[in-house]
């Protein structure tokens, strides 16, 4: 049950995706193009850094209110969503919670004015096996230099704030263990190298980005709780946060899917009557509807909960929900175009956008195979794995 203040929020954001939202969705995807018209109006009506804590200008609100305004933005524009995601949880979370008061101030800042932080984790060598990264960030007096590359970066071109993943070594040469660095673009020896011609989620760039001697101060490593010895599985931890943002906005893409399709099959008729009488459809529409709800009660638990150290949602229920989700989210809306049919696979419609963007989820931010192992070593009772699932 949500409580009143949180069905008022989620009645606000349901106006904005429909009125400010919604007309911009299909031009977004046609043109490719990071939608910044958008994102001061995410920043006006207070949807960026909603979860930074008020001493930092933010209004400390809970990931479940995050959520809640993804889900809105989701069933219009999934790029529109994504911004949503990481501008209230991933790299901003990291940032507040393990922040110094400096970086907190400055990841405060650029988010409220608008960035979406960039989170660079994969590398082209290093995917799922995240930990065996080989970007290195070496000490040399006050600052640190960095040097490798990462692939799959959401906002790479467009993010100021990058929180970047790297193996620290001291002056010595000695390895310390997995850091979080912030880097802010521009800057001399951070660039996109390549950007991907993606299936979908188009307006949102995912690129390769290069760091060649990039020079960062040295107060801006985040200064880990448990030291750089267990930076990777802290850094991780945060992270559970977009996990549930991620399960979310697929949810919604489902929900929006949906919604349109129950339109169209009360209103086109074939055989002299609403295509919604034939039985056919109707269990495929309580089938939808039943996924769709169970993937919302799951996230909602997810991000009402907390793991280890009581600040991020706890990992089990984070990556159960976001493979659930993500992975009924597809069939919500291959179904969906199915009750469409052929008008569903034209591009006039939303849904082969949907379809498109949809598919993306089991694959980001932990595969739906390397959440399943996650799950397991935790019912088996074992360590978990280095892995960022
Ligand atoms: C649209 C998009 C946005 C992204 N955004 C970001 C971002 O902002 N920042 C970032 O750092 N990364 C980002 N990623 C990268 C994403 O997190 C990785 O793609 C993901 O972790 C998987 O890595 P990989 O693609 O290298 O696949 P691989 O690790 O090479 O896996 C290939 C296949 O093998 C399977 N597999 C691998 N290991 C196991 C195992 N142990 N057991 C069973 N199956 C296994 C996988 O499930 C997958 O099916 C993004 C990816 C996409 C598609």
């Amino acid at each position: 049950m949500l409580s009143q203040a949180e069905l008022d929020l989620q009645a606000r954001a349901r106006d904005f995706a429909r009125r400010v939202v919604r007309p911009r969705a299909a031009a977004i995807d046609a043109s490719r193009e990071y939608p910044h018209d958008i994102v001061a109006a995410l920043a006006a009506e207070g949807f960026m850094g909603m979860t930074i804590p008020a001493q930092y200008g933010g209004q400390g609100r809970s990931y479940l209110d995050a959520a809640l305004v993804i889900e809105e933005m989701a069933r219009e524009c999934t790029v529109t969503a994504r911004i949503a995601v990481e501008a209230n949880m991933g790299a901003v979370s990291a940032v507040m919670e393990y922040g110094t008061e400096d970086q907190r101030r400055l990841a405060a800042g650029l988010v409220l004015a608008g960035d979406k932080p960039a989170i660079c984790i994969t590398e082209p060598e290093a995917g799922s096996d995240a930990t065996a990264m080989s970007t290195r960030a070496d000490r040399k007096g006050d600052r640190w230099i960095i040097n490798g590359t990462k692939h799959w970066i959401t906002g790479a071109g467009v993010s100021k704030l990058h929180l970047i993943f790297a193996r620290a070594f001291d002056e010595a040469g000695a390895e310390l263990g997995i850091g979080g660095f912030i880097a802010l673009r521009p800057a001399a020896g951070l660039e996109m190298e390549y950007r991907e011609p993606t299936l979908g989620l188009c307006g949102m760039p995912e690129g390769r980005l290069g760091f060649r001697d990039l020079e960062i101060p040295a107060g801006m490593a985040l200064p880990m709780p448990n030291g750089f010895a267990r930076g990777f599985a802290d850094l991780i931890n945060a992270y559970n946060s977009q996990r549930v943002g991620a399960g979310t906005v697929a949810m919604g893409i489902a929900a929006g899917a949906l919604d349109r399709a129950l339109d169209f099959a009360r209103e086109r008729e074939q055989f002299g009557r609403p295509i919604g009488e034939f039985q056919g459809l109707q269990w495929m529409l309580a089938d939808m509807q039943t996924q769709l709800t169970a993937s919302r009660l799951m996230l909602h638990a997810a991000a009402r909960s907390t793991g280890p150290g009581g600040r991020f949602p706890d990992p089990m229920l984070a990556a159960q929900a976001k493979i659930f989700a993500s992975e009924a989210a597809i069939k919500i809306v291959n179904d969906a175009l199915q009750v469409f049919g052929a008008r569903g696979y034209s591009r006039d419609l939303p849904l082969e956008r949907m379809l498109r963007d949809v598919r993306m989820f089991t694959i980001a931010g932990g595969t739906a195979q390397v959440l399943r192992t996650l799950v397991a070593a935790r019912l088996l009772g074992w360590k978990l794995p280095q892995t960022r699932g």
